[in-house]
């Protein structure tokens, strides 16, 4: 199985940083974050290699795995479906259940237990906390970006 992740792998998420911090009082705004995930723009890199996967091993398993909330998943979908030419039907996506406040880390630990850590070939991810938890399971991770905002 070959995983990606999303947002700074693929999704392009400066334009919605905005809602991660309040200038006047630090809240941030999780809801706003992922609803305006539809007007992501394509990280070039990402979308390249990914399409190379998909073109050059139709028969790969790939997962695509985010901390975004599944209220966000039809959007995801039709995100994902545009950017790399795929049929929504055939687009294996993992997502937090709505109200679930587990770190991503834990979040994306807990599936890689599900799926096997012997069984994921490589993930591309962005932040440096997940990326070090995929490496502590002895899976192949690139690092795609630092990763640094608010996770
Ligand atoms: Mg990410």
């Amino acid at each position: 199985m070959i995983i990606f992740d999303i947002d700074g792998v693929l999704a392009d998420t400066n334009n919605r940083e905005k809602f991660l911090i309040d200038k006047n009082n630090s809240e941030v705004n999780w809801g706003m974050f992922f609803q305006d995930a539809i007007n992501d723009l394509p990280l070039p890199a990402g979308i390249l290699v990914a399409k190379a996967i998909i073109n050059y091993l139709p028969q790969a398993d790939i997962l695509f795995l985010t901390a975004r909330e599944e209220t966000v998943r039809a959007t995801t979908i039709n995100w994902l479906s545009n950017q790399l030419q795929l049929n929504p039907n055939c687009i294996d996506l993992k997502m937090r259940a709505k109200g679930n406040y587990i770190e991503s880390v834990k979040f994306k630990e807990e599936i890689g237990m599900q799926i096997g850590f012997k069984n994921i070939d490589l993930v591309f991810e962005d932040n440096p906390l997940i990326v070090d938890m995929w490496r502590s399971h002895n899976v192949v991770c690139y690092q795609t970006s630092s990763g640094l905002y608010i996770d």
